[in-house]
């Protein structure tokens, strides 16, 4: 294995085809930070940073992202392991997965490959895909897009929910339009406010699960809500690591695990989830960040272990972007996506769309 000597940060943004409402904000633009690492042995390797532009699902944001690979991880990803840094998972994410990617380039092996060598049991070459639906002013702008996500072909539903009357209607509603639909909510830790007869009728609509229902720290009352509900209790914040994920199952917090490779500082991190998901026999997914063609190529290396045994919400390209950094990742008709299946992560960006797409730039080398 090479070792880093060049680091380029690429400060990207994109527009959204549409807006993405969740509990925690309104997303209209995707900006985050693409991270290339060059190697000593001449190993190039591309990541991506998926933090928020503002710090509202966790702590992470694109700037202080920024500065904090520029002082701080860049510099200590130089001095070699171990690097010390606490936090910044989404970031340090990055660094890891394009050392990862460069080395595997190299050797010509897929970054799935690579994962599903801790998995017996190999891996899938495509991914069952869930549609997000963002929150809705109106019950009929929730059914008008979950009968667009169902018309081009997915299976799964995954509605964003707070705590109004409004989103439990539409969900309530779209339970009844599509009384078959594999459906699942994601309230973003917002229903702590939530009165039990709203949790009753939740409840009631035989949800795949519920996701994050309560703040990300509050593990006793995941537990509390996972014993009190017959759907599944889903936690995405909560789990920031493969001990986190252990804490949460072995006390009952958690039914099913979200697990978000930048979430969790990268996607070996993210395997040793998947596996662990295994092993206690809990239900798994790979969950989307809104992530470019680099980080959406990565995660779904990790949702092609067989540890993953719900529908993945990272969804295509084009569900997001009408031009992705690098080459879209479509949908099938059958409601999948192919995971890609060349050396490294599988894909890289397109030089004039990266260049399209920039609003900062950054070169950082070793000190020689
Ligand atoms: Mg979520």
């Amino acid at each position: 294995m090479g070792r880093p000597v060049r680091v380029e940060l690429h400060r990207v943004s994109l527009p959204l085809v549409t807006p993405l409402v969740s509990a925690h904000g309104v997303e209209t633009a995707r900006e985050l930070v693409l991270v290339h690492v060059t190697l000593d042995d001449g190993g190039q390797g591309w990541g991506e940073c998926s933090a928020l532009v503002h710090p509202t699902y966790t702590a992470e944001y694109t700037g202080g992202a920024w500065a904090a690979l520029r002082d701080e991880l860049v510099p200590r990803f130089f001095a070699g392991r171990p690097w010390g840094i606490v936090g910044h998972p989404m970031a340090s994410a990055a660094l890891l997965t394009a050392e990862a990617d460069a080395d595997l380039r190299r050797v010509g092996r897929s970054l799935a490959d690579q994962l599903a060598l801790m998995h017996p049991g190999g891996r899938r070459d495509t991914v069952a895909s869930c549609a997000v639906v963002g929150r809705g002013r109106t019950i009929e702008a929730v059914l008008s897009e979950v009968a667009e996500r169902v018309a081009e072909g997915h299976r799964h539903v995954k509605l964003k929910i707070g705590p109004h009357a409004v989103d439990l209607d539409a969900l309530a509603a779209t339970r009844d339009s599509w009384p078959d639909l594999d459906l699942a909510a994601d309230a973003n830790g917002s229903l702590s406010s939530v009165d039990d007869r709203s949790l009753d009728r939740i409840d009631a609509l035989g949800l795949t699960y519920l996701e994050q229902p309560l703040p990300a720290d509050d593990l006793a009352g995941a537990s509390v809500l996972a014993d009190r509900l017959s759907t599944p209790v889903a936690l995405d914040e909560s789990i920031t690591s493969d001990a986190a994920a252990r804490t949460a199952v072995r006390f009952g917090a958690a039914d099913v695990l979200n697990v978000k490779p930048a979430r969790v500082g990268g996607p070996v991190e993210a395997a040793r989830i998947v596996a662990t998901a295994r092993d206690l026999g809990v239900p798994a997914f790979v969950g989307g960040m809104l992530e470019t063609g680099i980080g959406r190529a990565t995660a779904l290396a990790v949702a092609s272990l067989p540890g993953c045994t719900l529908a993945t919400d990272l969804g295509p390209s084009g569900r997001y972007f009408s031009t992705d950094v690098t080459v879209p990742i479509p949908l099938a008709d059958n409601g999948t996506l192919t995971v890609p299946g060349g050396p490294g992560i599988g894909v890289e960006p397109d030089r004039a769309r990266l260049a399209a797409a920039q609003v900062d730039h950054l070169v950082l080398e070793v000190r020689r």
